[in-house]
């Protein structure tokens, strides 16, 4: 079955103001789809057509060596978008709670400073990529990629991830990346967060 972008599980303005209306147009609409149409195109005819998105980004390596560039980065766009739309909602941002308040405690010594962490994780990617808190097997752990890989091909559970390329924020806080990260806290869906968490912690 084809990749589809999944509908926005909230209204296009309902970010606002961290993130305008136009930028989830474009982000989600545009974007987006034009991921699914490329990671579509590339799959078609290859055993890996069927399959879940994850399983293809974790096995890339075997992945025709024609189609693997285009399939990295389009399944991979397909993927990460799909879930940061889920880890941003209305009404949303504070603080996590519960068994991941304790490990994001554990791992970075405080809630402030893993978001000094993250921030700077973000601010640091040249060009474009994400942010990412991940559970790598044995803790949580931030890290950053290019492009739009996704810490799943490197074996790692991406529990949180910000998108870092300008048509994520361009249209609200031009080259003010940082401002961007900082703002985007109060869109952050914790329950959802939490949720991948439980899974993996
Ligand atoms: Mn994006």
């Amino acid at each position: 079955m084809a990749y589809e972008v999944p509908p926005l599980p909230y209204d296009y303005n309902a970010l606002e103001p961290t993130i305008d209306e136009q930028t989830m147009h474009l982000h989600h609409d545009k974007h987006h789809q034009a991921y699914v149409n490329a990671a579509n195109g590339a799959l078609e005819g290859t055993e890996w057509a069927e399959k879940p998105v994850e399983e293809v980004l974790q096995n890339l390596g075997s992945v025709p060596e024609d189609k693997r560039q285009v399939v990295r980065n389009n399944a991979g766009g397909h993927y990460n978008h799909s879930l940061f739309w889920e880890w941003m909602g209305p009404n949303a941002g504070g603080e996590p709670d519960g068994a991941l308040a304790d490990a994001i405690k554990s791992a970075f010594g405080s809630y402030d400073e893993f978001k000094a962490k993250f921030k700077d994780a973000g601010i640091k990617r040249f060009g474009s990529g994400w942010a990412w808190l991940v559970h790598d097997g044995s803790g949580l752990a931030i890290v950053s990629t290019p492009n739009q890989d996704n810490p799943i091909s490197d074996g790692k559970a991406p529990l949180l991830g910000v998108d870092v390329w300008e048509h994520a924020y361009y249209l609200t806080y031009q080259n003010r990346r940082p401002d961007y990260l900082d703002a985007w806290w109060n869109v952050v869906n914790w329950p959802k967060v939490a949720e991948g968490f439980s899974k993996v912690g």
